[in-house]
Protein backbone atom coordinates (compact mmCIF):
# COMPACT_ATOMS: atom_id res chain seq x y z
CA UNK A 1 0.00 0.00 0.00
CA UNK A 2 1.00 3.57 -0.90
CA UNK A 3 0.12 5.97 1.55
CA UNK A 4 -0.18 8.98 -0.72
CA UNK A 5 -3.45 6.47 -2.32
CA UNK A 6 -4.61 5.51 1.26
CA UNK A 7 -8.19 6.35 2.25
CA UNK A 8 -7.43 7.62 6.05
CA UNK A 9 -7.13 10.51 7.53
CA UNK A 10 -5.70 11.35 11.36
CA UNK A 11 -6.50 13.89 13.87
CA UNK A 12 -4.38 16.11 16.39
CA UNK A 13 -7.36 16.47 18.77
CA UNK A 14 -8.71 14.53 20.98
CA UNK A 15 -12.45 14.13 20.06
CA UNK A 16 -14.84 15.17 22.38
CA UNK A 17 -16.94 12.56 22.96
CA UNK A 18 -14.25 10.15 23.65
CA UNK A 19 -13.39 8.91 26.92
CA UNK A 20 -10.88 6.58 26.98
CA UNK A 21 -7.80 6.27 25.49
CA UNK A 22 -8.59 3.32 23.26
CA UNK A 23 -11.56 5.27 21.83
CA UNK A 24 -9.07 8.52 21.74
CA UNK A 25 -6.66 6.49 19.42
CA UNK A 26 -9.39 4.65 17.44
CA UNK A 27 -10.88 7.67 16.47
CA UNK A 28 -7.83 9.90 16.20
CA UNK A 29 -5.96 7.34 13.93
CA UNK A 30 -8.73 7.21 12.05
CA UNK A 31 -9.92 3.57 12.52
CA UNK A 32 -13.43 3.97 12.86
CA UNK A 33 -15.95 6.48 12.18
CA UNK A 34 -19.23 7.02 13.81
CA UNK A 35 -22.63 7.08 12.59
CA UNK A 36 -24.44 6.80 15.76
CA UNK A 37 -24.16 6.19 18.93
CA UNK A 38 -22.74 3.24 19.40
CA UNK A 39 -22.84 2.65 15.98
CA UNK A 40 -19.28 2.64 13.94
CA UNK A 41 -17.83 2.38 10.42
CA UNK A 42 -14.52 0.53 9.88
CA UNK A 43 -12.29 2.59 7.95
CA UNK A 44 -9.32 0.52 6.10
CA UNK A 45 -6.68 0.43 8.81
CA UNK A 46 -9.40 -0.42 11.30
CA UNK A 47 -11.16 -3.32 9.36
CA UNK A 48 -7.27 -4.75 8.56
CA UNK A 49 -6.67 -5.00 12.37
CA UNK A 50 -10.11 -6.74 12.52
CA UNK A 51 -9.08 -9.28 9.81
CA UNK A 52 -6.00 -9.55 11.41
CA UNK A 53 -7.94 -10.75 15.04
CA UNK A 54 -10.17 -12.97 12.62
CA UNK A 55 -7.65 -15.01 11.37
CA UNK A 56 -6.11 -15.81 14.71
CA UNK A 57 -9.53 -16.42 16.14
CA UNK A 58 -10.30 -18.52 13.14
CA UNK A 59 -6.69 -20.65 12.74
CA UNK A 60 -7.62 -21.56 16.95
CA UNK A 61 -10.78 -22.47 15.98
CA UNK A 62 -10.22 -24.60 13.33
CA UNK A 63 -7.15 -25.83 15.04
CA UNK A 64 -9.39 -27.06 18.18
CA UNK A 65 -11.77 -28.79 15.58
CA UNK A 66 -14.43 -26.21 15.00
CA UNK A 67 -15.90 -25.37 11.72
CA UNK A 68 -16.87 -22.20 10.53
CA UNK A 69 -20.79 -21.00 9.14
CA UNK A 70 -22.11 -18.09 8.91
CA UNK A 71 -25.60 -17.44 9.92
CA UNK A 72 -28.32 -14.13 9.35
CA UNK A 73 -28.30 -11.11 12.27
CA UNK A 74 -32.18 -11.61 11.18
CA UNK A 75 -34.14 -14.11 13.64
CA UNK A 76 -37.63 -15.10 13.51
CA UNK A 77 -39.17 -14.15 16.71
CA UNK A 78 -40.68 -17.72 16.98
CA UNK A 79 -37.46 -19.03 16.89
CA UNK A 80 -36.19 -17.62 20.26
CA UNK A 81 -40.25 -17.89 21.60
CA UNK A 82 -39.28 -21.77 22.07
CA UNK A 83 -36.42 -21.20 24.25
CA UNK A 84 -38.66 -18.20 25.88
CA UNK A 85 -35.99 -15.58 25.54
CA UNK A 86 -38.22 -13.48 23.12
CA UNK A 87 -40.10 -11.60 26.45
CA UNK A 88 -36.70 -12.47 28.48
CA UNK A 89 -34.27 -9.99 26.32
CA UNK A 90 -36.25 -7.22 27.31
CA UNK A 91 -34.84 -4.15 25.47
CA UNK A 92 -31.40 -4.94 24.88
CA UNK A 93 -32.64 -6.75 21.59
CA UNK A 94 -33.34 -5.31 18.11
CA UNK A 95 -36.93 -5.59 17.03
CA UNK A 96 -38.18 -5.33 13.61
CA UNK A 97 -41.11 -6.36 11.88
CA UNK A 98 -41.64 -7.80 7.60
CA UNK A 99 -44.04 -6.17 5.24
CA UNK A 100 -46.54 -8.73 6.52
CA UNK A 101 -45.84 -7.68 10.24
CA UNK A 102 -43.92 -10.79 11.40
CA UNK A 103 -41.66 -10.05 14.22
CA UNK A 104 -37.93 -10.55 13.53
CA UNK A 105 -34.65 -9.36 15.69
CA UNK A 106 -31.29 -8.86 15.13
CA UNK A 107 -29.32 -11.51 16.51
CA UNK A 108 -27.67 -10.33 19.93
CA UNK A 109 -26.42 -13.37 20.09
CA UNK A 110 -27.72 -17.44 18.00
CA UNK A 111 -28.05 -20.10 20.93
CA UNK A 112 -31.29 -20.53 19.47
CA UNK A 113 -30.75 -20.72 15.42
CA UNK A 114 -27.52 -23.12 15.91
CA UNK A 115 -29.89 -24.79 17.91
CA UNK A 116 -32.71 -25.00 15.19
CA UNK A 117 -29.55 -26.08 12.39
CA UNK A 118 -28.30 -29.18 14.42
CA UNK A 119 -31.55 -30.35 15.51
CA UNK A 120 -32.53 -30.35 11.79
CA UNK A 121 -28.97 -31.87 10.59
CA UNK A 122 -27.92 -34.41 13.26
CA UNK A 123 -30.19 -37.12 14.23
CA UNK A 124 -27.40 -39.89 16.23
CA UNK A 125 -25.04 -39.90 18.20
CA UNK A 126 -22.25 -40.84 15.64
CA UNK A 127 -22.63 -37.46 14.24
CA UNK A 128 -21.60 -35.88 18.36
CA UNK A 129 -19.63 -34.18 18.87
CA UNK A 130 -19.62 -31.36 16.59
CA UNK A 131 -18.47 -27.78 16.83
CA UNK A 132 -19.95 -24.95 14.50
CA UNK A 133 -18.85 -21.18 15.01
CA UNK A 134 -19.09 -18.09 13.13
CA UNK A 135 -17.94 -14.78 12.84
CA UNK A 136 -20.60 -12.70 12.79
CA UNK A 137 -22.20 -9.12 13.00
CA UNK A 138 -24.45 -9.15 16.41
CA UNK A 139 -26.75 -5.98 17.75
CA UNK A 140 -27.44 -5.21 21.07
CA UNK A 141 -29.09 -2.32 21.87
CA UNK A 142 -27.06 -1.36 25.11
CA UNK A 143 -28.77 0.54 27.41
CA UNK A 144 -25.35 2.74 27.96
CA UNK A 145 -23.06 2.30 24.36
CA UNK A 146 -19.94 3.41 25.45
CA UNK A 147 -16.27 3.82 24.79
CA UNK A 148 -16.61 3.68 21.02
CA UNK A 149 -16.05 0.13 19.71
CA UNK A 150 -15.77 -1.52 23.41
CA UNK A 151 -19.36 -1.11 24.27
CA UNK A 152 -21.36 -0.83 21.06
CA UNK A 153 -24.56 -1.57 19.79
CA UNK A 154 -23.19 -3.22 16.38
CA UNK A 155 -19.88 -5.65 17.34
CA UNK A 156 -17.89 -8.25 15.64
CA UNK A 157 -18.65 -11.50 17.84
CA UNK A 158 -16.86 -14.90 17.35
CA UNK A 159 -20.05 -17.23 18.96
CA UNK A 160 -19.26 -20.95 18.73
CA UNK A 161 -21.37 -23.89 19.97
CA UNK A 162 -20.89 -27.50 21.00
CA UNK A 163 -23.49 -29.86 20.82
CA UNK A 164 -22.65 -33.33 23.28
CA UNK A 165 -24.19 -36.66 23.64
CA UNK A 166 -23.65 -36.35 27.49
CA UNK A 167 -22.28 -34.22 30.11
CA UNK A 168 -18.89 -35.62 30.25
CA UNK A 169 -18.44 -34.33 26.36
CA UNK A 170 -19.86 -31.29 27.13
CA UNK A 171 -16.81 -30.78 30.14
CA UNK A 172 -14.54 -31.83 27.33
CA UNK A 173 -15.58 -29.38 24.50
CA UNK A 174 -15.62 -26.85 27.23
CA UNK A 175 -11.87 -27.65 28.12
CA UNK A 176 -10.94 -27.32 24.34
CA UNK A 177 -12.58 -23.71 24.01
CA UNK A 178 -10.90 -22.93 27.04
CA UNK A 179 -8.03 -23.96 25.79
CA UNK A 180 -7.65 -22.24 22.45
CA UNK A 181 -9.50 -18.70 24.02
CA UNK A 182 -5.83 -18.79 26.06
CA UNK A 183 -3.97 -19.61 22.71
CA UNK A 184 -6.05 -16.88 21.06
CA UNK A 185 -5.67 -14.52 23.64
CA UNK A 186 -1.70 -15.43 24.38
CA UNK A 187 -1.31 -14.83 20.74
CA UNK A 188 -3.27 -11.03 20.29
CA UNK A 189 -0.63 -9.98 22.95
CA UNK A 190 -2.95 -9.51 25.80
CA UNK A 191 -2.04 -9.71 29.28
CA UNK A 192 -5.57 -11.50 30.30
CA UNK A 193 -6.34 -13.62 33.28
CA UNK A 194 -9.20 -16.80 32.88
CA UNK A 195 -11.63 -16.08 35.43
CA UNK A 196 -14.63 -18.16 37.30
CA UNK A 197 -18.14 -15.90 36.30
CA UNK A 198 -19.76 -18.39 39.32
CA UNK A 199 -19.76 -17.86 43.00
CA UNK A 200 -16.05 -19.55 43.20
CA UNK A 201 -16.89 -23.13 42.11
CA UNK A 202 -13.53 -24.10 41.82
CA UNK A 203 -13.83 -27.69 39.91
CA UNK A 204 -17.53 -26.97 38.41
CA UNK A 205 -17.10 -24.13 36.42
CA UNK A 206 -20.06 -23.67 34.52
CA UNK A 207 -18.68 -20.33 32.47
CA UNK A 208 -15.63 -18.42 32.34
CA UNK A 209 -14.55 -15.53 31.69
CA UNK A 210 -11.51 -13.99 29.95
CA UNK A 211 -10.62 -10.79 31.53
CA UNK A 212 -8.15 -8.25 29.99
CA UNK A 213 -6.52 -6.09 32.80
CA UNK A 214 -7.06 -2.25 32.33
CA UNK A 215 -8.18 0.42 34.40
CA UNK A 216 -11.07 1.29 32.47
CA UNK A 217 -12.43 -2.22 32.69
CA UNK A 218 -16.10 -2.55 33.66
CA UNK A 219 -15.79 -5.49 35.46
CA UNK A 220 -14.28 -6.03 39.07
CA UNK A 221 -12.61 -9.29 38.84
CA UNK A 222 -10.97 -10.55 42.15
CA UNK A 223 -7.22 -12.22 41.50
CA UNK A 224 -5.21 -14.28 44.04
CA UNK A 225 -1.72 -12.86 44.72
CA UNK A 226 0.03 -16.62 45.20
CA UNK A 227 -2.07 -18.63 43.02
CA UNK A 228 -3.89 -18.55 39.96
CA UNK A 229 -7.66 -18.55 41.36
CA UNK A 230 -9.33 -15.56 39.88
CA UNK A 231 -13.29 -14.57 39.63
CA UNK A 232 -15.53 -12.19 38.66
CA UNK A 233 -16.65 -10.07 41.85
CA UNK A 234 -20.53 -9.78 41.48
CA UNK A 235 -19.90 -14.12 41.21
CA UNK A 236 -17.66 -14.05 43.87
CA UNK A 237 -20.02 -12.34 46.02
CA UNK A 238 -21.51 -15.38 46.87
CA UNK A 239 -24.66 -15.52 48.88
CA UNK A 240 -24.41 -16.49 52.20
CA UNK A 241 -25.28 -19.98 52.99
CA UNK A 242 -27.99 -20.22 55.33
CA UNK A 243 -27.10 -22.27 57.99
CA UNK A 244 -29.76 -24.29 60.36
CA UNK A 245 -29.44 -23.17 64.04
CA UNK A 246 -27.64 -25.73 66.18
CA UNK A 247 -30.07 -25.65 68.61
CA UNK A 248 -33.38 -25.66 66.45
CA UNK A 249 -35.25 -29.07 66.40
CA UNK A 250 -35.10 -30.91 63.32
CA UNK A 251 -38.27 -32.06 61.91
CA UNK A 252 -37.42 -34.01 59.02
CA UNK A 253 -34.22 -34.78 56.98
CA UNK A 254 -34.98 -35.84 53.50
CA UNK A 255 -32.64 -37.90 51.73
CA UNK A 256 -32.60 -35.81 48.76
CA UNK A 257 -30.49 -37.85 45.73
CA UNK A 258 -28.45 -34.76 43.13
CA UNK A 259 -31.70 -33.63 40.81
CA UNK A 260 -30.41 -34.14 37.57
CA UNK A 261 -33.38 -33.16 35.39
CA UNK A 262 -36.75 -31.54 35.57
CA UNK A 263 -38.31 -34.86 35.43
CA UNK A 264 -36.46 -36.07 38.41
CA UNK A 265 -37.42 -32.69 40.06
CA UNK A 266 -41.15 -33.13 39.46
CA UNK A 267 -40.71 -36.24 40.63
CA UNK A 268 -39.34 -35.19 43.80
CA UNK A 269 -42.22 -32.19 44.10
CA UNK A 270 -45.05 -34.97 43.24
CA UNK A 271 -45.69 -32.16 40.60
CA UNK A 272 -46.51 -31.61 37.14
CA UNK A 273 -43.08 -31.01 34.72
CA UNK A 274 -45.36 -28.52 32.32
CA UNK A 275 -45.44 -25.98 35.49
CA UNK A 276 -41.42 -26.42 35.18
CA UNK A 277 -41.32 -25.47 31.55
CA UNK A 278 -40.87 -21.77 31.85
CA UNK A 279 -38.73 -20.96 34.41
CA UNK A 280 -36.12 -18.86 34.83
CA UNK A 281 -32.90 -17.67 37.85
CA UNK A 282 -33.43 -14.29 37.99
CA UNK A 283 -31.84 -11.71 39.98
CA UNK A 284 -33.62 -8.57 40.14
CA UNK A 285 -31.87 -6.67 43.14
CA UNK A 286 -29.00 -7.63 45.30
CA UNK A 287 -32.26 -9.38 47.60
CA UNK A 288 -33.58 -11.47 45.27
CA UNK A 289 -31.79 -14.75 44.58
CA UNK A 290 -33.86 -16.58 42.28
CA UNK A 291 -37.16 -17.97 41.12
CA UNK A 292 -38.94 -20.58 39.72
CA UNK A 293 -41.25 -19.66 37.24
CA UNK A 294 -44.75 -21.51 36.73
CA UNK A 295 -45.86 -22.99 33.42
CA UNK A 296 -48.21 -20.27 33.06
CA UNK A 297 -45.60 -17.52 30.83
CA UNK A 298 -47.94 -14.51 30.93
CA UNK A 299 -49.28 -14.32 34.20
CA UNK A 300 -45.61 -14.97 35.53
CA UNK A 301 -43.44 -12.44 33.78
CA UNK A 302 -43.48 -8.99 36.35
CA UNK A 303 -44.21 -11.38 39.31
CA UNK A 304 -40.75 -12.41 39.69
CA UNK A 305 -39.51 -8.91 40.73
CA UNK A 306 -40.06 -9.54 44.33
CA UNK A 307 -40.89 -13.10 44.24
CA UNK A 308 -41.99 -14.67 47.84
CA UNK A 309 -41.63 -18.53 48.05
CA UNK A 310 -39.76 -21.08 50.03
CA UNK A 311 -36.12 -21.86 50.01
CA UNK A 312 -34.53 -24.93 48.37
CA UNK A 313 -31.07 -25.86 48.88
CA UNK A 314 -29.50 -27.08 45.85
CA UNK A 315 -26.65 -27.84 48.25
CA UNK A 316 -24.25 -29.75 46.18
CA UNK A 317 -25.23 -29.35 42.75
CA UNK A 318 -23.22 -27.13 40.32
CA UNK A 319 -24.40 -24.54 38.40
CA UNK A 320 -24.95 -26.32 35.45
CA UNK A 321 -27.45 -28.78 37.20
CA UNK A 322 -29.01 -26.20 38.14
CA UNK A 323 -29.51 -24.40 35.05
CA UNK A 324 -30.56 -27.28 33.32
CA UNK A 325 -33.34 -28.15 36.36
CA UNK A 326 -34.47 -24.87 35.68
CA UNK A 327 -33.79 -23.37 32.31
CA UNK A 328 -32.03 -20.58 33.44
CA UNK A 329 -31.33 -18.55 30.42
CA UNK A 330 -27.82 -17.69 29.38
CA UNK A 331 -25.94 -14.91 31.22
CA UNK A 332 -28.27 -14.93 33.95
CA UNK A 333 -26.95 -13.06 36.86
CA UNK A 334 -27.90 -15.59 39.97
CA UNK A 335 -25.05 -15.73 42.65
CA UNK A 336 -25.45 -19.72 42.06
CA UNK A 337 -22.36 -21.75 42.81
CA UNK A 338 -21.20 -24.87 44.82
CA UNK A 339 -23.25 -25.40 47.77
CA UNK A 340 -25.35 -21.88 48.16
CA UNK A 341 -27.68 -23.07 45.41
CA UNK A 342 -30.75 -21.90 46.72
CA UNK A 343 -33.86 -20.94 44.73
CA UNK A 344 -36.87 -19.85 45.69
CA UNK A 345 -39.75 -21.56 44.65
CA UNK A 346 -43.46 -21.56 44.33
CA UNK A 347 -45.24 -21.59 47.87
CA UNK A 348 -47.98 -23.37 46.68
CA UNK A 349 -45.85 -26.58 45.08
CA UNK A 350 -43.23 -26.47 48.18
CA UNK A 351 -46.48 -26.72 50.47
CA UNK A 352 -46.62 -30.39 51.07
CA UNK A 353 -43.02 -30.19 52.37
CA UNK A 354 -43.81 -26.86 54.83
CA UNK A 355 -40.31 -25.76 54.55
CA UNK A 356 -37.04 -27.11 52.90
CA UNK A 357 -33.65 -26.16 53.06
CA UNK A 358 -29.87 -27.69 52.33
CA UNK A 359 -28.68 -29.91 54.87
CA UNK A 360 -25.32 -28.55 53.92
CA UNK A 361 -24.69 -32.33 53.79
CA UNK A 362 -24.49 -34.32 50.35
CA UNK A 363 -28.01 -35.38 48.71
CA UNK A 364 -30.01 -34.12 51.86
CA UNK A 365 -32.56 -31.62 52.69
CA UNK A 366 -34.01 -30.49 55.78
CA UNK A 367 -38.26 -30.53 55.36
CA UNK A 368 -40.68 -28.65 58.03
CA UNK A 369 -37.73 -26.10 59.18
CA UNK A 370 -39.27 -22.39 60.11
CA UNK A 371 -38.02 -19.56 58.23
CA UNK A 372 -36.31 -17.43 59.40
CA UNK A 373 -36.37 -18.71 63.33
CA UNK A 374 -34.32 -22.11 62.43
CA UNK A 375 -31.78 -20.52 60.79
CA UNK A 376 -28.42 -18.25 61.89
CA UNK A 377 -27.67 -16.90 58.34
CA UNK A 378 -29.89 -14.44 56.33
CA UNK A 379 -30.91 -16.06 53.14
CA UNK A 380 -30.14 -13.63 50.40
CA UNK A 381 -27.07 -11.45 51.70
CA UNK A 382 -24.33 -11.49 49.75
CA UNK A 383 -21.19 -11.50 50.98
CA UNK A 384 -19.04 -8.21 51.11
CA UNK A 385 -15.70 -9.46 49.16
CA UNK A 386 -12.88 -7.34 49.78
CA UNK A 387 -9.24 -6.47 48.95
CA UNK A 388 -6.72 -8.50 51.53
CA UNK A 389 -9.45 -11.43 52.08
CA UNK A 390 -8.19 -14.71 52.44
CA UNK A 391 -8.09 -16.55 49.03
CA UNK A 392 -10.61 -19.59 48.78
CA UNK A 393 -7.79 -21.68 47.15
CA UNK A 394 -4.71 -20.99 49.10
CA UNK A 395 -5.63 -18.63 51.50
CA UNK A 396 -3.22 -15.61 50.36
CA UNK A 397 -4.72 -12.19 49.83
CA UNK A 398 -6.76 -11.33 47.24
CA UNK A 399 -6.41 -8.27 45.09
CA UNK A 400 -9.17 -6.58 43.29
CA UNK A 401 -8.97 -5.04 40.12
CA UNK A 402 -10.38 -4.01 37.04
CA UNK A 403 -10.93 -5.87 33.81
CA UNK A 404 -12.32 -5.84 29.99
CA UNK A 405 -14.76 -8.85 29.02
CA UNK A 406 -13.04 -9.93 25.95
CA UNK A 407 -14.59 -13.56 25.88
CA UNK A 408 -16.84 -16.11 27.77
CA UNK A 409 -17.66 -19.65 27.78
CA UNK A 410 -20.52 -21.17 29.11
CA UNK A 411 -21.93 -25.15 29.74
CA UNK A 412 -25.04 -24.54 29.04
CA UNK A 413 -26.49 -27.50 29.59
CA UNK A 414 -29.76 -29.25 27.80
CA UNK A 415 -31.28 -25.84 28.61
CA UNK A 416 -31.62 -25.07 25.01
CA UNK A 417 -31.84 -28.59 23.63
CA UNK A 418 -34.80 -29.61 25.83
CA UNK A 419 -36.56 -26.62 24.96
CA UNK A 420 -35.71 -26.68 21.49
CA UNK A 421 -36.30 -30.62 20.96
CA UNK A 422 -32.73 -30.95 19.83
CA UNK A 423 -32.11 -34.75 20.20
CA UNK A 424 -30.26 -37.31 19.27
CA UNK A 425 -30.61 -41.07 19.13
CA UNK A 426 -27.78 -43.46 21.05
CA UNK A 427 -26.57 -46.92 20.31
CA UNK A 428 -29.35 -48.06 22.22
CA UNK A 429 -31.99 -46.38 20.02
CA UNK A 430 -32.91 -43.82 22.88
CA UNK A 431 -33.63 -40.31 22.53
CA UNK A 432 -31.51 -37.55 24.54
CA UNK A 433 -31.26 -34.14 24.45
CA UNK A 434 -27.80 -33.36 23.27
CA UNK A 435 -25.87 -31.32 25.72
CA UNK A 436 -24.60 -28.01 24.70
CA UNK A 437 -21.47 -25.47 25.49
CA UNK A 438 -21.31 -21.59 23.98
CA UNK A 439 -18.24 -19.65 23.83
CA UNK A 440 -18.00 -15.94 22.54
CA UNK A 441 -15.29 -13.66 22.13
CA UNK A 442 -15.84 -9.80 21.30
CA UNK A 443 -13.64 -9.26 18.16
CA UNK A 444 -14.41 -5.82 18.05
CA UNK A 445 -13.77 -5.37 21.76
CA UNK A 446 -10.43 -7.12 21.83
CA UNK A 447 -9.24 -4.65 19.32
CA UNK A 448 -10.43 -1.93 21.84
CA UNK A 449 -8.70 -4.02 24.73
CA UNK A 450 -5.24 -4.23 22.68
CA UNK A 451 -5.23 -0.75 22.70
CA UNK A 452 -5.49 -0.10 25.76
CA UNK A 453 -2.67 -2.29 27.10
CA UNK A 454 -0.65 -0.94 23.68
CA UNK A 455 -0.12 2.46 24.15
CA UNK A 456 2.09 5.44 24.72
CA UNK A 457 1.92 9.30 24.19
CA UNK A 458 2.43 9.30 20.51
CA UNK A 459 -0.54 6.43 19.60
CA UNK A 460 -0.94 3.08 19.54
CA UNK A 461 1.81 0.80 19.77
CA UNK A 462 0.19 -2.32 18.09
CA UNK A 463 1.82 -5.94 18.74
CA UNK A 464 2.98 -7.11 14.99
CA UNK A 465 0.73 -9.37 14.71
CA UNK A 466 -2.34 -7.23 14.76
CA UNK A 467 -1.08 -4.22 13.14
CA UNK A 468 -2.86 -3.04 10.09
CA UNK A 469 1.18 -3.09 8.84
CA UNK A 470 3.89 -4.35 9.91
CA UNK A 471 6.35 -1.94 8.35
CA UNK A 472 6.88 1.42 6.74
CA UNK A 473 9.13 2.32 4.75
CA UNK A 474 9.45 6.40 4.62
CA UNK A 475 11.35 8.14 2.20
CA UNK A 476 12.70 11.47 3.82
CA UNK A 477 12.49 13.83 1.01
CA UNK A 478 10.02 11.99 -1.57
CA UNK A 479 11.25 14.78 -4.05
CA UNK A 480 14.89 13.16 -3.97
CA UNK A 481 14.36 10.51 -7.04
CA UNK A 482 17.41 8.21 -5.37
CA UNK A 483 15.73 8.26 -1.75
CA UNK A 484 12.38 7.65 -3.49
CA UNK A 485 13.85 5.08 -5.93
CA UNK A 486 15.10 2.92 -2.82
CA UNK A 487 12.23 2.91 -0.92
CA UNK A 488 10.50 1.25 -3.65
CA UNK A 489 12.97 -1.04 -3.84
CA UNK A 490 12.58 -2.05 -0.41
CA UNK A 491 8.96 -2.03 -0.25
CA UNK A 492 8.99 -4.12 -3.20
CA UNK A 493 11.49 -6.47 -1.39
CA UNK A 494 9.61 -6.75 1.71
CA UNK A 495 6.44 -7.70 0.46
CA UNK A 496 7.78 -10.25 -1.74
CA UNK A 497 9.29 -11.38 1.49
CA UNK A 498 5.60 -11.54 2.70
CA UNK A 499 5.51 -8.47 5.04
CA UNK A 500 2.72 -6.35 5.25
CA UNK A 501 3.90 -3.32 4.82
CA UNK A 502 3.34 0.23 3.72
CA UNK A 503 5.38 2.87 1.71
CA UNK A 504 4.86 6.64 3.06
CA UNK A 505 5.67 8.43 -0.49
CA UNK A 506 3.80 11.51 0.90
CA UNK A 507 5.13 14.87 -0.15
CA UNK A 508 5.16 15.69 3.15
CA UNK A 509 8.14 17.19 6.12
CA UNK A 510 9.34 13.65 7.79
CA UNK A 511 7.93 14.89 11.22
CA UNK A 512 4.79 14.63 9.84
CA UNK A 513 4.75 10.96 8.42
CA UNK A 514 6.75 9.81 11.43
CA UNK A 515 3.67 11.25 13.92
CA UNK A 516 1.20 9.87 11.96
CA UNK A 517 3.08 6.70 11.49
CA UNK A 518 3.35 6.61 15.30
CA UNK A 519 0.41 7.26 15.74
CA UNK A 520 -1.56 4.46 13.38
CA UNK A 521 1.45 2.27 15.65
CA UNK A 522 3.00 0.70 12.98
CA UNK A 523 5.78 -1.22 14.78
CA UNK A 524 8.71 -0.71 12.23
CA UNK A 525 9.33 1.92 10.56
CA UNK A 526 12.63 1.83 7.86
CA UNK A 527 13.74 6.06 6.72
CA UNK A 528 15.86 6.15 4.06
CA UNK A 529 17.32 9.46 4.36
CA UNK A 530 20.99 11.14 3.45
CA UNK A 531 22.84 8.05 4.60
CA UNK A 532 21.68 6.66 1.61
CA UNK A 533 24.49 7.37 0.42
CA UNK A 534 27.03 5.47 2.41
CA UNK A 535 25.02 2.55 1.94
CA UNK A 536 22.92 2.83 5.29
CA UNK A 537 19.01 3.67 6.16
CA UNK A 538 17.62 4.20 9.71
CA UNK A 539 15.35 1.57 11.71
CA UNK A 540 13.59 2.69 14.38
CA UNK A 541 10.88 0.17 16.28
CA UNK A 542 7.86 1.75 17.93
CA UNK A 543 8.86 -0.14 21.22
CA UNK A 544 12.08 1.56 21.20
CA UNK A 545 13.06 5.68 21.44
CA UNK A 546 15.93 5.06 19.84
CA UNK A 547 16.88 4.44 16.27
CA UNK A 548 20.29 2.71 14.59
CA UNK A 549 21.40 3.28 10.94
CA UNK A 550 22.19 -0.27 9.02
CA UNK A 551 23.39 -1.28 5.97
CA UNK A 552 20.95 -2.50 3.69
CA UNK A 553 22.72 -6.15 4.20
CA UNK A 554 21.85 -6.04 7.97
CA UNK A 555 18.50 -4.80 7.26
CA UNK A 556 16.49 -7.89 6.53
CA UNK A 557 17.64 -10.17 9.43
CA UNK A 558 16.93 -7.39 12.24
CA UNK A 559 13.13 -7.00 10.82
CA UNK A 560 11.88 -10.44 11.01
P1 LIG B 1 -20.92 -7.28 28.95
O1 LIG B 1 -20.90 -7.88 30.32
O2 LIG B 1 -19.72 -6.44 28.68
O3 LIG B 1 -22.21 -6.59 28.64
P2 LIG B 1 -21.86 -9.72 27.94
O4 LIG B 1 -21.57 -10.58 29.11
O5 LIG B 1 -23.23 -9.19 27.78
O6 LIG B 1 -20.81 -8.48 27.92
P3 LIG B 1 -21.64 -12.00 26.18
O7 LIG B 1 -23.09 -12.22 25.99
O8 LIG B 1 -20.91 -12.88 27.12
O9 LIG B 1 -21.40 -10.45 26.58
O10 LIG B 1 -20.98 -11.95 24.72
C1 LIG B 1 -19.70 -12.48 24.38
C2 LIG B 1 -18.68 -11.38 24.13
O11 LIG B 1 -19.15 -10.38 23.23
C3 LIG B 1 -18.30 -10.60 25.37
O12 LIG B 1 -17.39 -11.32 26.16
C4 LIG B 1 -17.72 -9.33 24.77
O13 LIG B 1 -16.36 -9.53 24.42
C5 LIG B 1 -18.52 -9.14 23.51
N1 LIG B 1 -19.54 -8.08 23.70
C6 LIG B 1 -20.70 -8.16 24.39
N2 LIG B 1 -21.40 -7.02 24.33
C7 LIG B 1 -20.66 -6.18 23.56
C8 LIG B 1 -20.85 -4.84 23.10
N3 LIG B 1 -21.94 -4.16 23.42
N4 LIG B 1 -19.89 -4.28 22.32
C9 LIG B 1 -18.78 -4.97 21.98
N5 LIG B 1 -18.55 -6.25 22.38
C10 LIG B 1 -19.47 -6.85 23.15
MG1 LIG C 1 -24.03 -7.33 28.08
MG1 LIG D 1 -20.71 -9.84 31.10
MG1 LIG E 1 -20.59 -12.39 29.15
Amino acid sequence: MKMSKMFFTTMKETPSDAEITSHILMMRAGLIKKTASGIYNYMPLGLKTIKKIENIVREEMNRAGGQEILCSAIIPSELIEESGRWSLYGDEMFRLKDRHSRDFCLGPTHEEVFTDIIRNEIKTYKQLPINIYQIQTKYRDERRPRFGIMRAREFVMKDAYSFDRDFEGQDSSFQNMYDAYNKIFERCGLEFKAVEADSGAIGGVGSVEFMVKSEVGEDAVVFCSNCDYGANLEKAQAIVQEHIGEDKKIIEKIHTPAIRSIEELCDFFSCDGAKFAKTLIYKADDKTVAVILRGDREANEIKIKNAIGTVIDFDMADEETVKAVTGAPVGFAGPVGIKTDILLIDQEIANGFNFITGANEEDYHIANVNYPEDFDGVVGDFRNVEEGEACPVCGSPITIARGIEVGHIFKLGTRYSEAMNCNFTDENGKINPMVMGCYGIGITRTIAAIIEQYNDEFGIKWPRQIAPFEIAVVPVMTKDEDQLKAAEKIYTQLMDLGYDVILDDRNERAGVKFKDIDLIGIPVRITIGKKLKEGKVELKLRTESESTDITLDELYPKIE
